[in-house]
């Protein structure tokens, strides 16, 4: 346990010290003396962010119900806790027993984002683990991985002594079941990573060795062990009824990202919209039944003391009894006041019939993203959404009272034309003049629409993953051809930092050897990319020169269809067949149905939809 004094005299120093302290509402202390496996969960940035984390409060409730296992948590110190930690040379603790992070028997990273690694080399230093899997012994924890980012473990195999593929509810508890057995005989850290990688979802980096061609593109990637699997397949929870889910949520004292009980409905998407990761990597559509959901929101509420219920998923207006669900929970919480939310709008019919039922209870802000200006560039990237969709809804909106409306957008999409990008400001402008054509007496409150720009990142596993990034000179061009067409102040225009971006997609579709861009990065200061007051892209940019690394390569580069790609060995679900088909598809402008209309043979084998499944 970490000197307490220490910390106390430095809480009294640091700007939001409740970020530090633990001991919220539903965490659980547990005496160490008595556990048999500990794991540190963390998510590597600050605490207000990783506390709005669904899977935080997922697998922190999940580990804590068995007797011999605990998980307590650990976020990224602040730069102002940092400094005075080093100070002190107080090592990084996690919140609940305030315990050195060194001393657990795990440290687990849920990979969100991929500018976030620096902060992962920064808590791997401050909890003073050596950097590097080859150089950790017996006294280190095993750091492992998971999560999104986690499909293209290569940027960061250095640092990881092993990854989950796939969504981790059930392989947590093998793994952990698996080193009670080690513990309990013989202690041996190489005979159990040997045996962790048998277990399927589980990717050991030190067991395989990457081969190069001359032209730096990847010739093979060499298993040095017979036992290991060539292939790696995804985890996947067949029943979410039957799975784990929390009744409870540690309800932290700081505001946080989202101040709501989040309650996860369904997993996986029909759309298929072809830039999104998320959408391809968590197929096939899985849901919660209504009366699952209906008695664990009952439960939240309860042991939170929230008063919103958000629905999450990557679509909720998808959810085939959502107007079932919705009254269902209005009904239950009627008297309690509590609202429900959805997270993000599709802009298509299911909206009004879902907005229809939660306006009931109040009118927030409310965001769709179109992510493309005109209706080409929807088509290519399988947005199917439509003016109609569009006009329909907004009209809708506004007749019912709301009139602050968010539209995000991406810059830089495959085969983007000045025209499809000023399609952005069309847009925005179209929405704000639908709301003046209302007749004066109609119009409820005051009008601002805000269009937001992201900078497209190509990523594994989706049909752009071969496509090259836009340059940071035409990002600029693009944003500030937009940027100077708007001259509204109902309207604002907002975009992200194109440099940000490109370091994103470096990381994004980089192989092993991008881990020694993120280690110098981290060693010249990087970390907070993610946060624009401290990104120094500067430092990045001398890294890669340091380095001899070429960023149009990794982030800018198109690539061809027969490239090994770093990340091939990885089995998400869907096959490079489909990816391939809907790549060639985007570039003839044609679009896909949803596949709850018709199977699209996306390559799932347990997929139950239509019939679906290894079409
Ligand atoms: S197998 Fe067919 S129905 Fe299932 S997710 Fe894939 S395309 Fe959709």
């Amino acid at each position: 346990m970490i000197d307490k004094k220490i910390l106390d005299g430095i809480l009294k120093k640091v700007e939001k010290p409740a970020r530090y302290i633990g001991m919220e509402q539903n965490s659980v202390i547990k005496d160490l003396n008595n556990i048999k496996v500990k794991f540190a969960f963390s998510f590597p940035d600050v605490y207000e962010v990783g506390m709005s984390h669904l899977g935080l409060h997922i697998l922190y409730n999940l580990i804590n119900e068995e007797e011999d296992f605990v998980c307590e948590r650990v976020f990224a110190p602040w730069i102002d806790m940092e400094e005075e930690m080093r100070k002190e040379k107080l090592p990084l603790y996690t919140l609940e027993n305030k315990e050195e992070v060194k001393n657990f028997d795990f440290l687990g990273f849920t990979l969100q984002y991929e500018m976030s690694y620096t902060n992962i080399l920064n808590i791997l230093d401050l909890s003073n683990i050596p950097l590097l899997s080859k150089d950790r012994s017996d006294e280190d924890p095993f750091v492992i991985a998971g999560g999104p980012c986690a499909y293209n473990p290569e940027p960061i195999a250095e640092f990881v002594d092993f990854f989950v593929i796939g969504e981790g509810e059930e392989v947590t508890l093998e793994i952990l079941n698996l080193y009670k057995r080690h513990k309990e005989g013989i202690w041996d850290r190489e005979k159990f990573l040997k045996e962790v990688s048998q277990i399927e979802g589980i990717y050991v980096p030190r067991y395989y060795d990457v081969v190069y061609n001359e032209d730096n593109t990847i010739k093979e990637m060499l298993a040095l062990d017979p036992e290991v699997p060539t292939i790696i397949k995804k985890r996947m929870i067949k029943d979410l009824d039957s799975m784990f889910s929390p009744e409870k949520m540690i309800v932290p004292f700081v505001e946080t990202v989202h101040d709501r009980v989040s309650m996860e409905i369904f997993r996986g998407c029909t759309h298929g919209c072809r830039f999104c990761q998320a959408g391809m990597i968590y197929r096939p559509v899985r849901e919660k039944s209504t009366d699952k959901i209906v008695e664990l929101a009952e439960r939240l509420i309860e042991s939170t003391g929230y008063e919103n219920v958000s629905l999450s998923s990557l679509s909720s207006c998808d959810y085939s009894e959502l107007h079932l669900l919705i009254t269902k929970l209005m009904e239950r919480f009627e008297d309690k006041k509590v609202g429900v939310s959805l997270p993000s709008l599709r802009l298509d019919s299911s909206s009004i019939d879902v907005l229809k039922e939660i306006e009931k209870v109040r009118k927030s802000g409310l965001t769709f993203a179109p992510e493309a200006g005109s209706q080409r560039l929807r088509d290519v990237i399988n947005k199917g959404i439509t003016e109609d969709d569009l006009d329909n809804t907004v009209s809708y909106v506004f007749k019912e009272g709301w009139s602050t409306i968010k539209l995000y957008f991406m810059i830089g999409l495959p085969t983007e034309t000045d025209e499809d990008v000023m399609g952005i400001r069309e847009l925005a402008y179209k929405v704000k003049d639908m709301f003046f054509a209302m007749p004066k007496e109609e119009r409820k409150g005051n009008l601002k629409v805000t269009a937001s720009a992201s900078c497209f990142v190509p990523k594994p596993f989706t049909p752009f993953q071969w496509m090259g990034q836009e340059t940071i000179d035409e990002f600029y061009r693009k944003i500030y051809l937009v940027k100077n067409s708007i001259k509204d102040n109902k309207v604002t225009f907002n975009y992200h930092d194109p440099e940000l971006s490109y370091l994103e997609a470096i990381i994004a579709r980089g192989d092993r050897r991008v881990s020694k861009l993120i280690l110098r990065a981290w060693e010249k200061g990087c970390k907070f990319d993610g946060w624009s007051e401290h990104f120094k892209y500067d430092s990045w940019l001398e890294s890669m020169e340091e380095l001899d690394i070429d960023g149009f390569f990794y982030a800018q580069r198109n690539r061809s269809l027969d490239e090994v790609l770093p990340w091939d060995f990885i089995r998400p679900g869907v096959s490079k067949d489909y990816l391939i088909r809907e790549y060639k598809k985007s570039l003839e402008e044609q679009t896909t149905s949803d596949c709850r209309e018709q199977c699209r043979g996306c390559g799932i084998v347990d997929c139950t939809m239509l019939g679906g499944g290894n079409k």
